[in-house]
């Protein structure tokens, strides 16, 4: 049974993106639980374009690299200017995205939902001034091995993560804990799916009331 939960006076985690495409995070922000929870002031987000922190009067932020190469970087001071608003007074935390990062995984969402704020620096093109580092402390995270174009998608994934483990946003708070002995094969109705003439049915298990027996048969098909 669902349970209603209270909407906050202030949001426990704040995400703060600081990004050249603000706009890119908009439509998954609003959408589903991580949408509700924004809506509840579980969590909020704000973003910060480094473009308006620049004298240049074109508000350009890429430059050719130093030493040669492909593609533009990211000016260091822009990047800075930008953190140092989103942190303000606070003691935010600051994460910089780098394919080359370290792994982002369970443990270290788990770690961040404990904070009040989290800077997510998004890089683009073949990424930021690395001076940046030597300025801001912050801990370098890659959300897998591949490269993407841009630091808005493991923003949102990192944010997705993180919100999950902060008490209250998911409405139902077993389903965290649950997890861990859930199957990733979870089915719902029909019982029976016909399709191309054949049949496919739910394990008997599921339907046997049987929740030892469920527990089980989770347990085990986990470790496949
Ligand atoms: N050589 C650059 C580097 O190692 O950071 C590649 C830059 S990548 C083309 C552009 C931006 O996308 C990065 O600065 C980072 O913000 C983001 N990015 C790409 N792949 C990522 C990944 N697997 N995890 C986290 N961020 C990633």
């Amino acid at each position: 049974m669902k349970r209603k939960r209270a909407v906050l006076k202030k949001p426990k985690t704040t995400f703060h993106f600081i990004s050249l495409f603000p706009e890119s995070f908009s439509s998954y922000i609003q959408e589903s639980i991580i949408g509700r929870a924004i809506a509840d002031n579980y969590i909020d987000v704000k973003t910060y374009n480094p473009r308006n922190f620049t004298k240049d009067k074109h508000h350009r932020v890429d430059r050719i690299p130093y030493g040669g190469g492909p593609g533009m970087v990211i000016e260091a001071v822009p990047i800075v200017k930008a953190i140092e608003k989103a942190k303000g007074r606070s003691k935010a935390k600051v994460i910089a995205l780098s394919p080359s990062g370290k792994q982002f995984d369970t443990e270290i969402a788990k770690k961040f939902s404990q904070e009040k704020n989290i800077i997510i620096v998004c890089g683009r093109y073949e990424g930021i001034d690395a001076r940046v580092k030597d300025i801001i402390d912050m801990e370098e995270y890659s959300i897998g091995p591949y490269t993407l174009t841009g630091g808005e998608l493991p923003a949102l994934v990192i944010t997705d993560a993180i919100s999950r483990d902060i008490p209250g946003v998911l409405v139902n708070e077993t389903s965290v804990e649950e997890e861990r002995i859930a199957s990733p094969d979870v089915y719902t109705r029909p019982e029976v799916i016909t399709y191309k003439k054949k049949k496919y049915s739910v394990p008997k298990v599921l339907l046997s009331g049987n929740h030892k027996e469920i527990e089980e048969w989770r347990k085990k098909n986990k470790k496949k």
